[in-house]
């Protein structure tokens, strides 16, 4: 049996038995189930999987993120020991390039914890394997993270939470959910409620709009900001969104290709656009401070993507020059990644702004 089949016959029966569930409850199982979740069964990054990330695409982007982590941390007086943490690290590309470039940053590496947060058994091998000469540690979720100075990366870790999704109407909000229709999935509204957590977006929603709430995010974002505030720190929200997104974006891929989310249970990547506005009021009430949100392009150029670009062209000709000019294009154009992903920055008030996020 594929893994499609089987997982539509748990949720069938599941909803069967409890009645339609939520987005984010379909979202979970989908990704997460321990023997059929998508993530639980497989590596879904790369030219032969799903989906590809910015540190798939270039050394250059865990290169500046690092360098830029490492100079938070002699901002801050060089804290040792500290958390240097990745939440959903993929196959630990991004992290080996963040230890390569700051292999000469006196003082770092020894200083430094290694903290990955991982769902996926999956990966969690290829990380493994990829960082062995780093000696990481690995916690079930941010509430385990040290009380002690964390510097931290997520890169495309918040737009794969789980996400519940509401529709306006004229009484209120209907939830979107998947219910059974002649036997098979389908999406269902819920009788329209009173939302609290959505009472600010009446002023910005009209009728029939959808908006979405990830309420995975907020007690992630607290234990990191938590951490930051109280012992010091810096950390980069990397992810596709806006401050305040509106409409549908779940979306759903397979093979580089858009699916329905109904289509292919667990054999598809699931993830939505990230609210920052929501994040950056968890960090505020968990005491740090936030930078205003600022578009990928901009920020890698700030730190420095180009003159990184052409020292490493140097030593190309040919195709491997023209791949180096594409990638650098790719993660910085606003037609590409430049302007979609955005990069949210937390600190303690009593520092500075991390390197690239400096108003
Ligand atoms: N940051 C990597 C991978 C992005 S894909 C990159 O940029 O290439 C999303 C990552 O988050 C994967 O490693 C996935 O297994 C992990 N992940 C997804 N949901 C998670 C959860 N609830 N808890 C921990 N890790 C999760």
């Amino acid at each position: 049996m594929t893994t499609t089949a089987a997982l539509t016959d748990l949720l069938t029966a599941r909803i069967r038995a409890e009645g339609p569930i939520t987005i984010a409850d379909y979202m979970a199982d989908c990704l997460l189930h321990p023997q059929l979740g998508y993530y639980a069964t497989r590596d879904p990054l790369g030219a032969k999987g799903d989906f590809i990330t910015a540190p798939e695409i270039s050394q250059m982007f865990g290169e500046l993120i690092g360098l830029a982590l490492a100079q938070a941390w002699i901002a801050q007086g060089r804290p040792r020991p500290f958390t240097l943490a990745e939440p959903g690290p993929g196959r630990g590309t991004l992290m080996a390039d963040l230890l390569r470039a700051t292999r000469g940053v006196a003082g770092f590496h020894d200083a430094a914890q290694v903290t990955l947060i991982e769902a996926s058994p999956v990966l969690r091998e290829a990380q493994r394997a990829r960082l062995a000469d780093h000696a990481p540690r690995w916690i079930e979720s941010a509430a385990q993270l040290p009380e002690a100075p964390l510097f931290l990366i997520a890169n495309e870790f918040f737009d794969a939470l789980p996400i519940r999704q509401f529709q306006r109407e004229a009484t209120g909000w209907a939830e979107r959910r998947v219910a059974l229709e002649h036997d098979r999935l389908a999406l269902a509204l819920s009788a329209p409620a009173e939302i609290p957590a959505l009472a600010h977006r009446l002023a910005d929603t009209r009728p029939g709009n959808v908006v979405e709430l990830c309420p995975a995010a907020a007690p992630v974002m607290a234990e990191i900001a938590g951490r930051i505030a109280n012992h010091g720190g810096a950390a980069l929200i990397v992810d596709y969104g806006d401050w305040r997104s509106l409409g549908d974006t779940l979306q759903a891929l397979r093979a580089h290709q858009p699916v329905g989310i109904l289509e292919c249970p667990g054999d598809a990547d699931l993830t939505a656009h990230v609210d920052f506005e929501p994040l950056a009021q968890t960090a505020h009430r968990a005491g740090a401070h936030t930078a205003p949100l600022v578009g990928q392009g901009l920020f890698l150029e700030r730190l420095g993507i180009t003159a990184r670009a052409q020292a490493l062209a140097r030593n190309l000709s040919g195709r491997a020059l023209d791949e180096l000019v594409a990638t650098h294009r790719r993660l910085r154009h606003p037609e590409e990644m430049g302007t979609l992903f955005k990069v949210l920055g937390l600190f303690p008030g009593s520092a500075s702004p991390p390197p690239g996020l400096e108003q």
